[in-house]
């Protein structure tokens, strides 16, 4: 609810103490607003939000989003789910709960409240995608039952969660579609491949491709994501999603290495390991509608943004090497 003297917000983000809300955080903070962090620390850290510890405008409540939550706010931003197939495989059942149960509870309190409320979908209801590029009218290839299904079809849950509360209480959502995005803060053990491929390179290590490295992503700086994120809320109510955000520059992940390798002068050698069940092949937004809908495009390109991801671990090398 609005403040009585001021416009500013309070808005709630769920999963705020990892990579992405911990960004997003940031944010909302600097164009003033109320942040309230709610996030059990599953796979987000204190380190991510210390600096904010102490600021006025911030809250912090360790809270598991597959249980009720009541607080008064403006808005919502809802991230709370794992998101690296290491942290999300690790208790699939959790994650589905996350991105169900989590939903329903965020849409009950939406619902409540009667504010917005902004779902941080995926890429991942696309699956192994037989369309490429991918439009979000294209209804995806994902398998109901591999070890990717528990993120996968929770998020698709959650998709469809979102437009039937939308449609039947005529709640005011915004479904973005996030796809691949890195940056600083991200976990260093997550198994992801960026942050994989520049710890290996700043320890010496030997960097792990995964079949044979002709797979392709497209890597989003997570400034730019943030920033999509926040036009996308700022829409009026006839915009719902589900909206792509994502950088369509595409690489294969060998490419991703070999650009690591160049720029940390690594002397690591490139290793080829299994690649996972249900990998998809190739990976890049269709991001027409967003830059029509929101005036928005990622402008931060994949060099520039790797350059700070890399001070970034290099800056925690002493902690990773103890
Ligand atoms: P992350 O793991 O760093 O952050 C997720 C946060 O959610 C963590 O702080 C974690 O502790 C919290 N969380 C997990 N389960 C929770 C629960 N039950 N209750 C409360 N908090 C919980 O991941 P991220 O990369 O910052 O991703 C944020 C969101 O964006 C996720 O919903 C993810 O699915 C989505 N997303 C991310 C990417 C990407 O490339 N990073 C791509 C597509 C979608
Ligand atoms: N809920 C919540 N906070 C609120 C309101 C609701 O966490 O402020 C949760 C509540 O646990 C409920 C869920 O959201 O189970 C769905 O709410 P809704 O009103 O849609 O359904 P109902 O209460 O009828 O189950
Ligand atoms: N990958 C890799 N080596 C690693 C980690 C990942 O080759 O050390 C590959 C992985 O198999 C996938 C791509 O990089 O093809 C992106 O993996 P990530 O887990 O970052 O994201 P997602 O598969 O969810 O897009």
């Amino acid at each position: 609810m609005a403040r009585l003297y001021d416009s500013r917000k309070r808005i709630l983000v769920t999963g705020g103490a990892g990579f992405i809300g911990s960004h997003l955080m940031d944010r909302l903070l600097e164009q003033g607003h109320d942040v309230i962090c709610a996030d059990n620390l599953f796979t987000g850290t204190k380190r991510n939000i210390d600096h904010l510890h102490g600021h006025p405008r911030f809250e912090f409540m360790r809270h598991d989003v597959t249980f009720p939550l009541y607080v008064e706010v403006d808005e919502i931003y809802n991230l709370a789910c794992p998101a690296s197939p290491v942290h999300y495989q690790h208790d699939p059942v959790q994650t589905t709960k996350t991105s169900v149960h989590g939903a329903i509870n965020m849409l009950g309190l939406a619902k409540r409240l009667k504010c917005k409320i902004f779902q941080a979908s995926t890429s991942e209801v696309y699956g192994d995608p037989a369309v490429h590029p991918q439009p979000e009218g294209y209804w995806g290839n994902v398998n109901p039952i591999g070890p990717r299904s528990c993120y996968d079809e929770g998020k698709r849950c959650a998709e469809t969660l979102f437009f039937d509360y939308h449609r039947q209480h005529g709640l005011e959502i915004k479904v973005a579609r996030i796809f691949n995005t890195y940056g600083p803060r991200m976990h260093h053990a997550d198994g992801r491949v960026v942050s994989n491929f520049i710890v290996q390179a700043l320890m010496g290590e030997p960097i792990t491709l995964y079949g044979d490295g002709n797979q392709t992503r497209s890597f989003c700086y997570v400034d730019d994501l943030v920033e999509g994120f926040i036009r996308l809320m700022d829409t009026g109510p006839e915009v719902s999603g589900p909206i792509n955000l994502g950088n369509p520059a595409e690489f294969t992940i060998r490419e991703l290495a070999e650009k690591v390798v160049a720029m940390t002068g690594a002397a690591s050698e490139l290793v080829f390991r299994d690649l996972p069940q249900d990998d998809p092949k190739q990976r890049q937004p269709e991001i027409a509608l967003a830059r029509e809908t929101l005036g928005w495009a990622p402008e931060i390109a994949l060099e520039a943004g790797l350059e700070r991801t890399v001070a970034y671990f290099r800056a925690l090398l002493p902690e990773l090497k103890a």
